[in-house]
């Protein structure tokens, strides 16, 4: 690890535009890491892989309001500052920038930025105007910070799928970077949503995972994907406590329920627990030869 003993953390929209100011910079290349806090693994590989690749390190916590629906977990969720800037400053984090609600989102803002299709499925049907409020905070985070490179999780395959795309269709100037989804040793998907499930239910979540895998396994084998979702869903169903969202096969980045043309296909999951809602994802090729 690359510990960071003078990392700053930084409140203020026009202190850290000072700062990474490109006067300032120097030719310094910057790497972004957005985040919604109560770091865990997960979001320390965004970190250390910005942190190998770039001069400056800025990682944002900001748990964005405009992305939670009425009566979902805003007020729910998890927040540590202090942990979270001993693991930042750890992963080696240059500027850790906190800002409040009143710093980001100032003035009744009624301009709204609508994704496509692709926000039509999955989590975007589950939850209405969320990735509205994701390209909102992420245009203001981008503008704000100007990345040279941001760093996002896999784990949000629908949410990266969609950044990626907004990012190529209004030219804006930081490249995007694909990053693994990060796992506990029982192949759970790290979320800082974890916290929130029952001891029970932290046990079986390992089973979306396994699920998935299973998926994966079976359309390898040459099982068709019209099958594919319902042998994970029963997996799903047979092994937790969790009612399931969605359980769906798509091609992936553009999300088209059409998979013909696609190289590759993502199953993704949402399982609803007593408290919280989980989501997971595989990745699979329809090229057999790329197939692993
Ligand atoms: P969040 O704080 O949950 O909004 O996540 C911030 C970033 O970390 C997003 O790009 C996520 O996709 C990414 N992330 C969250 N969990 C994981 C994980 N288990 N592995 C890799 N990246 C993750």
């Amino acid at each position: 690890m690359n510990a960071n003993a003078t990392m700053q953390i930084v409140r203020s929209v026009a202190e850290l535009q000072n700062i990474l100011n490109p006067r300032q910079r120097e030719g310094r290349t910057v790497g972004f890491v957005p985040t919604m806090g109560f770091l865990h693994e997960g979001h320390l590989a965004l970190a250390g892989q910005a942190r190998r690749e770039h001069d400056v390190v800025v990682m944002s916590i900001f748990v964005n309001p405009a992305q939670f629906g009425p009566g979902e977990d805003y007020e729910a969720y998890p927040r540590d500052e202090q942990r979270d800037a001993e693991l930042a400053a750890a992963a080696g984090v240059d500027y850790l920038f906190i800002p409040s609600v009143e710093e980001m989102y100032p003035h009744d803002s009624s301009i709204r930025i609508l994704p496509g299709t692709q926000a039509e499925q999955l989590c975007g049907a589950s939850r209405p105007g969320h990735f509205d409020g994701v390209l909102k905070v992420l245009l203001k985070l981008f503008n704000i910070v100007d990345p040279d490179e941001s760093y996002f999780g896999m784990k949000d395959a629908q949410q990266l799928a969609i950044i990626e795309t907004f990012v190529r269709d209004f030219n804006l100037r930081t490249a995007i970077n694909r990053v693994e989804t990060v796992r506990e040793e029982d192949g759970m998907a790290k979320s800082s949503r974890n916290v929130r499930l029952t001891e029970q239910e932290r046990k079986e979540a390992s089973a979306i995972n396994r699920a998935l895998a299973s998926g994966k396994k079976s359309y390898y084998e040459g099982v068709p994907l019209s099958e594919i979702e319902k042998i994970v869903s029963s997996a799903i169903e047979n092994h937790t406590s969790g009612t399931i969202d969605y359980v769906k096969a798509l091609a992936y980045p553009s999300l088209d329920e059409d998979f013909s043309d696609a190289d590759e296909v993502i199953i993704a999951a949402a399982v609803k627990f007593s408290s919280t809602r989980l989501i997971d994802n595989i990745i699979m090729s329809t090229i057999k030869d790329e197939r692993k």
